[in-house]
Parts: structure tokens; C-alpha cells; sequence
């Protein structure tokens, strides 16, 4: 059994337990195990924080090279780490390299913009303005970065991509970072940063990782850190509510849960209706629906309602559930026990408002944590609330009607309190420009597919590095990605006033 160990203060440090097993949730075998007991988090932090002279004295095109160095070097063992996340999250190798692919592209693109922002060190917002009556009087808005740390707690469904995102994000900013996976498929993660370390591709002290618990390492934070955390709402509230943390001030960028959403508009036929199938199919299954930006509610308008269960039910079973290992298999178990509890309790407690109309809660399999896929019909959208509150996290979606407008639909996708994405499939222009107008104010992205773009369009799950990934609410207001939005939380705003044309130069403008 490997024993996951943490890297701190430059160097690998076993854990003293209690120790937390990790399996492998299609045969339930513990295949490693994880402690964070007896590591000295304020030393971490320390050490940490002391690399970031090193990073911020580079320029941004420096700091992009260092990115890619990274990618490369998570590359380099890309097939160990796809069966990895298959060993030890459950993955189907597509699943796997949906994480593990979409971390080295992700690091890649910000690789890229850093060469594009050349040998700047820090970014300028805006253009500079006249503060006096003379032209040289100016001042200009730069985005500097944060003399601290990035703590980078992630969920445990994207243990690559996840920390592979903040990082890219917190690295070209110019601030040093510590990964915190979530312990249960922090296997992952452990070789992924491995494979950086060993291959020397960022300075000391930019790259940490916490295998297991955080300890005490909120009480060695201040003001200059941050904290990006990928989670559920409700860990999100407790972060955000420790003492230290609001006593110092710590920033916390927070990307929650969701209830996201998909709208059918009335009329949409077939390259759009399709489309529509194709990703409400990919949602559930892709990852068993273990995804933040995974489609929960699905709205319909009422007289198509059965039709929809239909060819949603009949693309479903098409996904063979079982073991991941196998080329066949398009569904694999969830990651955790504890996942397949809440999930099986999740229906469960939908029950009073949905019922499911297509799959099965029962496993076939006599062991491993499978579960679903499952459609549930909700038919009083507009009475129920659990189905816009509660999150399966699983392979399981709940379709509903609704009156046929735009107005109707969005009143009933903005029940979810702020979303990650919602997606809305139609051609009929009136209602898509009411629809994008009603529900933009309540989501971080929206994904609008007709017919001209139907076969091309990306699933609205796909977080892309260069649009925005966070939503306001209940999803967290969080900033990840969007490009150099990204940068946000790693970064303070300053206003540089005096003497334009020197200041210009001194900033690289
Ligand atoms: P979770 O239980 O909230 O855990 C998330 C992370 O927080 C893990 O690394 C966990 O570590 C850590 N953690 C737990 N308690 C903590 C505490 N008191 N202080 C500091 N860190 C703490 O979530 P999960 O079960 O891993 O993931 C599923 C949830 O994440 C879902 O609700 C999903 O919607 C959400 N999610 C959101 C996004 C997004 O981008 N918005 C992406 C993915 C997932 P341990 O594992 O060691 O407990």
C-alpha cells in the first residue's frame, strides 16, 4: 500500500497518522493511505512564502516558461497518472484524461499568455488617466501580486486539473502556492506534484502539498495570503467562518456547488434538439455526474416533457456502467463510500417532489460504489424546493416543465440561487435574447447552442481556461480562469500616480 506523504519545506515528510485509507471505488481495496499528523504548517507556510521573491522578480513571460516547464513535466507521466485516476477516483480512461489533460492544457494556455505579456512583472488595468492639468500628471492602476501564499484546497473530483488551475492562475501572478487535495483521491495529485518537483521546474518553495488534514495551517495565515477553495457550500461556509481567517482577513475565493441548469426552448428541432440530448447525456455520465458544472435540473416545455424522457432514457442506455479498466465501459463508480451514501440519500430525499421516470438506484455490480445513472420528473417545478436546493452529486438529473417563455425558465433556473453555468438549447431568437438577459445576472457562464452551432458545440460542464469559471450565490462568487481574470484573487490593486511617462516606462507599459 503506498503511503502518501506531503511536501513541505522542501522536502517529502511522512505523516505520524491517524492515518485516512484510500480506495479504490470499484473493487472497495484500500490502495494508499494518508496523514498529515506531526507537519509543521506554519514552517510550510513560511517556506512557501519565501519563494515568492524569487517568482516575483521574473517577468511574465519568465513565469509563463516556468508554466510550461510544468505542463511538460505532468505530461511526462500522463499514463501513469490516467490510471491512477482510474485506480483510485473511479475515472473511465476518458474521464481521466478530462482531468489530467485538461491540467497541462490549462497550464499551457497561461504559459501562453504569459509570453504575450512578454517582460512586464506586474498588470496594468486600464489606461492610465490625467489626474492634473498637464498631460504628465497620471495615474494608472496596476494589479500587483500578493506577498503571501495561495492555499489551494481542491474537491476530489478533479485531483489534477484542480490544482493544476489555481496554480497556473497563482504562479503567473507571481505568488507561491500549497496544494490541498481532497485526501480521499489525493493519489493523484501526490504524483502529479511529484513529477514537478522532480523535474525542478518551478523555484523551491513555489510548489507545496498537504497530503491529508490542514491541521492548524488557518492560524499561520494573514491578510497577504489567500485562500482558493473548490468545494461544497458547506465546508465553504466553515472556511470562510474561522476565527483566523476573518480576524486576519484572509482572502477566500470560493467555488461551491450548484444546481446548473439546462433549457430546452420551444421549438428547438433537430440539430439543436440533438445537441440538447447529446450534452444533457454527457452531464449525467461524464465522471458519474461528479462535476460542479454537471447539469442537476433540466426544464422542458410541458408538451414535450415525455418525449424528452424518452430519447434521453434511450441515449442512457446506451453508457455501459461497470469497471472503468474496461474499453467498453462509459460510467464508472463514484469516487467515495461516502459519496454513494449521499447520493443513494439525495433521491432519496427528492423523493417527495421527483420521481425517478428512467434507471435504477440499485447497483448491478456485487461490489464497488456504483450508483445511477437515474432521470427524475419533478412535475410542480414551481412548488417543490428541494430539487433547486439540494445537489446529488452523482449521475442523476431532474427534469421539469415549464410554461413555454423565457420569463417562466429563467424564474425556474434562478431557483438554484446562482449557478456555475446554465446552458439553454433554441433557435427562436426572442426567447434566447429574453433568456440570456433574465439568467446572465445569476450564473457564471451561459451556454446558448442553436442550430448553426450544434454539432460543434462544447457540453456546458467544460470549464475553458480563457472564459470565466465561478458563479455568484449559492456557487460561491467566486473568479477562476477567464484568462487573465484569473489572476484576481492573487493579486492587489494598486493606483501608481505621478509622473505619466516614467511611470510608463518603470511598468514596462
Ligand atoms: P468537500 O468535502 O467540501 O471538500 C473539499 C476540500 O475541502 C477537500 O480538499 C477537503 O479535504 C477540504 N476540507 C474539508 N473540510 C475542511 C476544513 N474544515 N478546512 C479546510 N479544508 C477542508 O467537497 P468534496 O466532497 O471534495 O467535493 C464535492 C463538492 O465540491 C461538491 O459539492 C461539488 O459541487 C463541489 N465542487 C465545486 C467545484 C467548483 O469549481 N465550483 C468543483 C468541484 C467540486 P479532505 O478531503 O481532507 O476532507
Amino acid at each position: 500500500m503506498q503511503t502518501l506523504t506531503s511536501y513541505v519545506g522542501g522536502r517529502w515528510v511522512t505523516g505520524e497518522g491517524p492515518w485516512t485509507d484510500l480506495t479504490d471505488p470499484t473493487t472497495e481495496e484500500v490502495i494508499a493511505r494518508a496523514s498529515t499528523g506531526g507537519v509543521d504548517f506554519g514552517a510550510a507556510v513560511r517556506h512557501a512564502r519565501a519563494a515568492g521573491p524569487a517568482l516575483r522578480a521574473l517577468t511574465f513571460a519568465e513565469r509563463g516558461a516556468l508554466l510550461e516547464k510544468a505542463a511538460k513535466a505532468i505530461h511526462a507521466v500522463r499514463e501513469e497518472l490516467l490510471d491512477l485516476a482510474i485506480a483510485n477516483g473511479g475515472n473511465t480512461r476518458s474521464d481521466a484524461k478530462f482531468d489530467v489533460d485538461g491540467a497541462t492544457g490549462t497550464l499551457m494556455h497561461y504559459a501562453e499568455l504569459g509570453r504575450a505579456l512578454g517582460g512586464r512583472r506586474v498588470l496594468l488595468e486600464g489606461e492610465p488617466s490625467n489626474i492634473g492639468r498637464s498631460g504628465r500628471l497620471q495615474g494608472q492602476h496596476v494589479l500587483a501580486p500578493r506577498h503571501g501564499v495561495a492555499i489551494a484546497i481542491n474537491a476530489f473530483n478533479f485531483p489534477c486539473w484542480g490544482l493544476a488551475e489555481k496554480a497556473a492562475c497563482a504562479w503567473l501572478a507571481g505568488v507561491p502556492v500549497i496544494g490541498k487535495p481532497a485526501t480521499a483521491t489525493a493519489l493523484v495529485t501526490w504524483r502529479m506534484v511529484q513529477a514537478v518537483v522532480e523535474a525542478g521546474a518551478l523555484p523551491e518553495g513555489a510548489l507545496g502539498l498537504i497530503s491529508g488534514g490542514v491541521g492548524d495551517l488557518f492560524d499561520h495565515l494573514t491578510w497577504r495570503d489567500v485562500v482558493a477553495f473548490t468545494g461544497s457550500a458547506d465546508t465553504a461556509r466553515r472556511i470562510r467562518g474561522h476565527a483566523r481567517i476573518l480576524e486576519n482577513g484572509v482572502a477566500v475565493n470560493v467555488e461551491a456547488d450548484s444546481l446548473n441548469a439546462a433549457v430546452l426552448a420551444p421549438g428547438a428541432e433537430d440539430a439543436t434538439y440533438d445537441a440538447f440530448i447529446r450534452d444533457a447525456h454527457k452531464e449525467i455520465t461524464q465522471k458519474a455526474g461528479q462535476k460542479c458544472t454537471a447539469t442537476r435540473r433540466i426544464f422542458v416545455p410541458r408538451d414535450r416533457l415525455d418525449d424528452v424522457i424518452a430519447d434521453l432514457g434511450e441515449r442512457l442506455g446506451t453508457t455501459i456502467v461497470g469497471d472503468p479498466r474496461r474499453d467498453e465501459v462509459g460510467m464508472g463508480p463514484l469516487a467515495t463510500k461516502e459519496q454513494l451514501r449521499s447520493a443513494r440519500e439525495g433521491v432519496e430525499a427528492l423523493g417527495g417532489e421527483a420521481r425517478v421516470v428512467w434507471g435504477q438506484p440499485a447497483a448491478k455490480q456485487d461490489r464497488g460504489y456504483f450508483f445511477g445513472p437515474l432521470l427524475l420528473r419533478a412535475d410542480d417545478p414551481h412548488g417543490a424546493t428541494r430539487v433547486h436546493e439540494l445537489e446529488v452529486f452523482g449521475p442523476v438529473s431532474t427534469l421539469m416543465p415549464y410554461d413555454g417563455t423565457a420569463a417562466d425558465a429563467a424564474s425556474l433556473v434562478q431557483r438554484g440561487d446562482g449557478s456555475l453555468v446554465a446552458s439553454i438549447y433554441g433557435d427562436d431568437r426572442e426567447f434566447l435574447a429574453a433568456a440570456i438577459v433574465e439568467m446572465a445576472g445569476w450564473h457564471g457562464r451561459l451556454v446558448v447552442t442553436d442550430e448553426k452551432i450544434a454539432d460543434k458545440a462544447i457540453a456546458p460542464g467544460t470549464v475553458l481556461p480563457n472564459l470565466l469559471h465561478g458563479g455568484p450565490g449559492r456557487a460561491g462568487g467566486g473568479t477562476e480562469l477567464g484568462g487573465l481574470i484569473g489572476l484576481g484573487p492573487y493579486v492587489q490593486r494598486c493606483a501608481v500616480q505621478g509622473n505619466g511617462p516614467l511611470i510608463a516606462k518603470l511598468l514596462g507599459a
